[in-house]
C-alpha cells in the first residue's frame, strides 16, 4: 500500500439472489424461479471497484471460517485486492438474501462476521489505514469502526452511509466526504421522507452542516453540495452532475463503483465536482452489465478521465 492506494473498511458477504414474481405475504411460502450466488457486500464491491481502476487496495474486514469466507477472500485476491486485513473470526460469513422482483430488490442482511469489525479490530490494522491515500467506509460494519478510521487516517476519508441508518453528526463530520443516496440522506438528516426535487436534496444536504456531501440520484446523476469554507459567509455551492446516457440493465453496485471512482479521482488531486464527473462515468459503466462484482469496469474500458 502506498499513499496513492485505497483502504476499504467494510463488509464481505455471500449474496444469495432469488428471482421472484412477487414478494411472499407473512406466513406464505413461494417458489423462486432462479437462484444466483455471488460474492458481495459493499466493502468487497468498493474494494474490487477500486482495484479495477488500477489502485493498490487493502481490504479490512472479517469473514467466518467457512466456504463463503474463503470464496470471497480468494475472489478479492484475484481482483488484486490486498487481503491480509481480512480476519477470520468465530462466526459465519455475512450473508445477504436478495428477493429480486425485477427491477426492484428487497434485501435481508445477516451481518455475521461483519459485526466483528469493531474499532479495536480496525486499530489492529492501523498501518494499512495510516498509509492509504484514501479510506472508504460504509455502514454494514459497526459504527465504532468509523471512529477508529477517523482517528487513524492520514489521507482522504469517504463515508458511504449505506444501508440507511442514523449516524451521529459529530462522527459524520470527521469524514472528509459523505456519499449518500437520497434515502440515506434522509436517514442522516432524521427526515421522515426522502427528498424528491434537486432543491429538496440540496436543502437536506446543507442541513447536515457537512463541508462536502455528494448525493447520488440514480439515473439523475448526483448533486455535489459543498459549504463555503469562509467563516464570514456561511453559504454553499451545489453542482448537479448529470448521469451518462447508457442502456442500464442492472444498477446493482452502481453506488459502490461511484464511491470507488470518487476516491480514485480525489487521489489524483482534482476538485470534488470533477471527481463526481469521473465517478459518474465509472458508475454508468457498471449499470450496463448484470451483477455487482462482475459488472465493475476496468479502467481500460472507460473513457479517458477529463481531469
Ligand atoms: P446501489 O445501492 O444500487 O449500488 P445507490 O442507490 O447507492 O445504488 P444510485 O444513486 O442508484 O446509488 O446510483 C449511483 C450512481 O450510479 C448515480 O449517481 C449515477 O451516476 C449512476 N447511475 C445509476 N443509475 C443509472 C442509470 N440508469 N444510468 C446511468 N447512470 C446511472
Amino acid at each position: 500500500m502506498d499513499h496513492r492506494g485505497i483502504a476499504v473498511v467494510g463488509s464481505l458477504n455471500h449474496d444469495v439472489r432469488l428471482s421472484v414474481h412477487r414478494l411472499p405475504h407473512s406466513g406464505e411460502t413461494i417458489t423462486s424461479d432462479a437462484l444466483h450466488r455471488s460474492p458481495g457486500g459493499k466493502g468487497a464491491n468498493q474494494a474490487a471497484a477500486s482495484a479495477r481502476l488500477g489502485r493498490a487496495v487493502a481490504m479490512i474486514g472479517a469473514v467466518g471460517d467457512d466456504d463463503a469466507g474463503r470464496d470471497i477472500t480468494h475472489r478479492l485476491a484475484r481482483e488484486g485486492v490486498g487481503t491480509t486485513g481480512i480476519d477470520v473470526v468465530d462466526d459465519s460469513t455475512g450473508m445477504a438474501v436478495v428477493l429480486w422482483e425485477r427491477p426492484e430488490s428487497t434485501i435481508i442482511i445477516a451481518p455475521g462476521a461483519n459485526a466483528w469489525v469493531t474499532g479495536d479490530r480496525v486499530q489492529a490494522h492501523a498501518e494499512e489505514i495510516r498509509q492509504a491515500g484514501a479510506v472508504l467506509c460504509q455502514l454494514e460494519t459497526p459504527l465504532s469502526a468509523l471512529g477508529a478510521v477517523a482517528d487513524l487516517a492520514a489521507g482522504i476519508t469517504l463515508l458511504n452511509p449505506a444501508p440507511s441508518a442514523g449516524v451521529p453528526l459529530d462522527l459524520l463530520r470527521r469524514f472528509d466526504v459523505v456519499v449518500p443516496n437520497r434515502f440515506e440522506l434522509a436517514a442522516l438528516a432524521g427526515a421522515r421522507e426522502a427528498p424528491r426535487s434537486v432543491a429538496e436534496v440540496r436543502a437536506m444536504a446543507e442541513s447536515l452542516g457537512h463541508p462536502a456531501v455528494v448525493v447520488t440520484l440514480g439515473a439523475d446523476g448526483c448533486l455535489v453540495v459543498q459549504r463555503n469554507q469562509s467563516a464570514a459567509h456561511k453559504s454553499s455551492a451545489a453542482v448537479h452532475v448529470r448521469s451518462v446516457d447508457v442502456r442500464a440493465v442492472d444498477t446493482t453496485g452502481a453506488g459502490d463503483s461511484f464511491c470507488a471512482g470518487l476516491a480514485d479521482a480525489l487521489l489524483d488531486g482534482v476538485d470534488l465536482a470533477d471527481a463526481a464527473r469521473w465517478a459518474t462515468q465509472v458508475a454508468a459503466a457498471t449499470t450496463t452489465r448484470d451483477g455487482a462484482l462482475d459488472s465493475l469496469p476496468a479502467r481500460a474500458e472507460l473513457p479517458s478521465p477529463t481531469h
